[in-house]
């Protein structure tokens, strides 16, 4: 074989390796995507951009929508969002996929004499949910009709339907799926700080030299809080406490496998060895706390002899973790759901909120006492879908609160309850018994979610009149509705977007 063949076989061996007008040629094709979106697939070339938050977990990332003729076809995270920097998770990456389910709701669907659901026009599934509405409250009182709503809606959805439900009509009842998950922090902050607000930011993550993690799996149930934790530059510790062997127990330096339900003895074990070696704040205690003695004095008992056994750890591991929060600079604590929905769950909140309160851990860069939500605006709904409080934090029983909201909105203070809402399972309970007997569903499928399935199928059969308001038409609660309404998922929203032709904002 001669020098020239040889270069000419090598020349050619690309061409056997990457075919370039082959069958995925199309698909692979990249084309710059503008926007500052750098380059794109040519298929998905879009045509206008606009800007979402994810809506899968509570982390909340920024994610730029790609648009072709006001279609979402693509989408990439926002580099310059601060939640996520750039990234997103598996999920993220999907969330176009369930705009296009073909169980879509798609038009409103009444349930006619036959028991069938059938397709009706908007102005007749109007009139049907106002007619009907109103003619159960004319007959059994205003607090006979209330809704069930959801974390899953963005906040300006919560803020109107809150005002629509309570001062428009009239309803005492509505409450958010958001109590099953989050009252445990609600209660526990508003009973240690007076307000229900988690004190820190995801920038707490990157700061702190330890954290604590309780009944929190990061890395799976929200990841891109976890690749903040990986951006710790401190080396931080990793502390899980967790009886299971999680993710994130696997990637901690320290996991307190402890016994089921011991959380609580575990937390009053750590501050009782915190006290009794003088690892704590004195002077941000006396200046920042009240009660404090009394604590000190009921914690006394724990002591890590009879604490460690309960916990299922030996007094070694109790000393190590006491420890390590002591030598802490910026100690984090965080918890989510195995907190929120364990046992004496307020209480373990609380007992986690003391820890940070007595070594001094709150109010600086990495540190605080801080609850990880599950749904996407569960605080929304918390704050300001008038739930569990009157819009923006206020109190219905409250009379200035109620003039100063009323005033805010331009009207009349008569219109506000001067009552609280019953709670979930209190609308569920009100059902029962029959004292509820019209309900509106909004993005939540209680039927699946709700305790005692084949109980609460029976409760909703008590209604006189039940409209399911769903992306999809399919869902369990959806399918015993009288009427359903379909909703627009977050890709369908009136937004902003940004024209690829003259660059206007429209
Ligand atoms: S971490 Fe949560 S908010 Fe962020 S992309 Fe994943 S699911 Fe969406």
């Amino acid at each position: 074989m001669t020098l020239s063949s040889t270069i000419d076989k090598a020349r050619s061996l690309p061409d056997l390796l990457r075919n370039r007008d082959g069958e995925l040629t199309q698909e692979l094709v990249l084309r710059p995507g503008e926007f500052g979106l750098g380059k794109v697939p040519a298929r998905l070339q879009p045509d206008a951009t606009t800007t979402v938050v994810c809506g899968f977990c509570s982390t909340g990332c920024g994610l730029n929508v790609h648009l072709k003729n006001g279609q979402a076809i693509n989408l990439t995270p926002t580099t310059s969002y601060p939640v996520n920097l750039g990234m997103a998770c598996p999920k993220g990456w999907e969330a176009i996929t369930p705009l296009h389910a073909p169980d879509r709701a798609t038009t409103p669907l009444l349930r006619n004499a036959k028991g069938e659901l059938e397709p009706v026009d908007w102005d007749t599934a109007m009139q049907v949910f106002t007619v009907r509405f109103k003619a159960i409250q004319d007959q059994f009182g205003k607090d006979s009709v209330a809704w069930i709503g959801t974390g899953q809606i963005c906040t300006e959805e919560m803020a109107f339907l809150g005002a629509l439900g309570k001062f428009g009509m009239g309803m005492i009842h509505g409450d958010g799926n958001t109590r099953q998950c989050m009252a445990t922090a609600v209660a526990a902050y508003k009973q240690s700080f007076g307000f229900d607000a988690p004190p820190f930011t995801y920038a707490d993550f990157e700061q702190s030299d330890v954290i604590v993690l309780v009944g929190s799996n990061l890395c799976i149930a929200h990841p891109i809080m976890w690749q903040r934790v990986l951006r710790n530059r401190n080396h931080p510790e990793i502390i899980v406490v967790d009886p299971r062997k999680t993710e994130t127990a696997m990637a901690a330096t320290q996991h307190y496998a402890i016994a089921p339900k011991s959380d609580l003895k575990l937390l009053y074990g750590l501050a009782h060895i915190l006290i009794e070696r003088g690892w704590i704040k004195r002077d941000y205690i006396n200046a920042h706390t009240s009660g404090f003695d009394d604590f000190a004095a009921f914690v006394k008992g724990f002591t890590p002899e009879t604490v460690a056994p309960e916990c299922g750890l030996s007094v070694e591991q109790l000393l190590h973790f006491a420890e390590t929060i002591h030598r802490g600079q910026r100690v984090s604590f965080w918890w989510t759901m195995g907190v929120n929905q364990g046992h004496e769950a307020t209480r373990t909140a609380q007992a986690i909120i003391n820890l940070a309160l007595m070594t001094g851990n709150i109010g600086r860069p990495g540190t605080g006492a801080n609850s990880i939500t599950g749904q996407c605006n569960a605080m929304g709904s918390r704050l300001f879908s008038n739930t569990t409080n009157l819009l923006g934090g206020h109190d219905f029983l409250n009379s200035a609160h109620r003039t100063k909201v009323a005033s805010l909105l331009g009207i009349n203070a008569a219109v506000i309850p001067d009552q609280n809402s019953l709670a979930y399972d209190q609308i569920v309970q009100g059902i029962d018994d029959g004292k509820i007997k019209g309900l509106w569903m909004i993005a939540t499928n209680a039927s699946h979610s709700w305790i005692h399935q084949s109980k609460f199928a029976q409760t909703l059969k008590k209604l006189d009149f039940l409209v399911v308001q769903d992306m999809y038409h399919t869902t369990e609660t959806a399918r015993e509705a009288d009427l359903v309404l379909p909703a627009a998922a977050w890709g369908e929203k009136e937004g902003t977007f940004i024209n690829s032709n003259d660059g206007s904002v429209s």
